[in-house]
């Protein structure tokens, strides 16, 4: 195998900061594993040395799949980014459970398993960077964000947890959270009205890119320093 850049996992990346994230890992030379439901907007970044696997990250055999192949093709795990999320807004009186199991197998669980496939490799090798995307919203609360917000205050003590586990083999453990960025992530939420009224509150957002560059700066920082938690908004939000 050669001493180049090697695999990063992104999932997520069919739109927003996941796509923004595999074209910058892949622009520095890293064959990147890209996953996400629309294999087509995959397809569509165009990467070099890709693999492309249209899944929901839900479907652990699926994607424990997806990354034999490209381990198969491109060798061991350098990069996870567990970046896929969705944000489903409600009340805790009235939102339906559903929504929660959701928000919780997406944004928190679908990360467990992830970072299980790839970790043991990385303690073996002493090496990797495994990268959670939370939120601010990991540590502050908006009206009609709980579920939301409990999910990635999960991911947060996640990433904490994962780091405490880790760091002793060098593994690499970064947080990045960022501030509102200009996806549209909240197509995720069912209630038209609460839509509305959070794309009419946004006034300031990051351009996705700017997350991006955030996390391939942590990942391309020298193997000992880790930037354990990166909070990145957009000068102007409050
Ligand atoms: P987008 O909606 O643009 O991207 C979300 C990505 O997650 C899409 O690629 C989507 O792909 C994927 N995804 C959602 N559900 C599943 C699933 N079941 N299986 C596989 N992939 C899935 O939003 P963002 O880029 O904004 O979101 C990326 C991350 O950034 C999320 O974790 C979000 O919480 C976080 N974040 C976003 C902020 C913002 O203001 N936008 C602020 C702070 C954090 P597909 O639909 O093709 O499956």
């Amino acid at each position: 195998m050669s001493g180049g850049p090697g695999l990063a996992v992104v999932t997520g990346a069919s739109g927003g900061i996941g796509a923004a994230v595999a074209r910058r890992l892949s622009a520095v030379g890293h064959p990147v594993l890209v996953m996400a439901r629309r294999s087509r907007a995959l397809a569509e970044l165009g990467l070099d040395d890709v693999v492309v696997a249209g899944v929901d990250v839900r479907e652990h055999d699926a994607v424990r799949a997806a990354v034999e192949e490209a381990v198969e093709r491109y060798g061991p795990v350098q990069i996870l980014v567990n970046n896929a999320g969705v944000m489903s807004l409600g009340n805790v009186a009235t939102q339906d459970l559903d929504e929660w199991r959701t928000t919780f197998d997406v944004n928190l669980l679908a990360s467990v398993a992830l970072t299980r496939l790839v970790l043991s490799s990385m303690l073996g090798r002493g090496c990797g960077t495994v990268v959670f995307v939370s939120s601010i919203a990991a540590r502050q609360v908006f009206g009609h964000h709980a579920a939301y917000c409990a999910s990635k205050a999960a991911t947060h003590a996640l990433a904490d947890a994962t780091r405490l586990e880790a760091a002793p083999a060098g593994v690499r453990v970064v947080e990045v959270a960022p501030g509102y960025v200009a996806t549209d992530l909240i197509a995720s939420t069912s209630d038209g009205a609460l839509r509305s009224d959070y794309r009419a509150q946004v006034d300031v957002a990051l351009d996705p890119d700017a997350v991006a560059a955030t996390v391939e700066w942590a990942c391309s920082l020298p193997a000992e320093v880790c930037v354990r938690e990166v909070h990145v908004a957009h000068a102007r939000q409050p």
